[in-house]
């Protein structure tokens, strides 16, 4: 088994190399792996968008993942101010 650690190209966070997931149409890179978490978000666009022609799918994809980048940034730094107000 790979325990190789990469992280989400989405979320940034950390997982073992055969716990990512394919980002397509999320990312177009074949290389990007993504989380458990971003992956539910990539196979729910799948569901919505079946049929779309590939542009309109492109232009939902880049609005999603910046969305998705942005939130799990503040989200992080949501985190690391409530541990901080804990150690206090
Ligand atoms: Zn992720």
């Amino acid at each position: 088994m790979n325990d190789k650690i990469i992280q989400c190209a989405i979320c940034t966070n950390e997982m073992r190399e055969w716990e990512g997931n394919n980002p397509q149409p999320l990312l177009p890179d074949m290389e990007d792996k993504v989380c458990r978490d971003c992956n539910d978000f990539v196979t729910a666009l799948r569901l919505v968008l079946r049929g779309t022609d590939n542009e309109t799918m492109r232009g939902y994809s880049e609005v999603i993942v910046s969305i998705m980048s942005l939130a799990s940034g503040l989200k992080k730094a949501r985190k690391m101010h409530m541990q901080m107000m804990e150690e206090e």
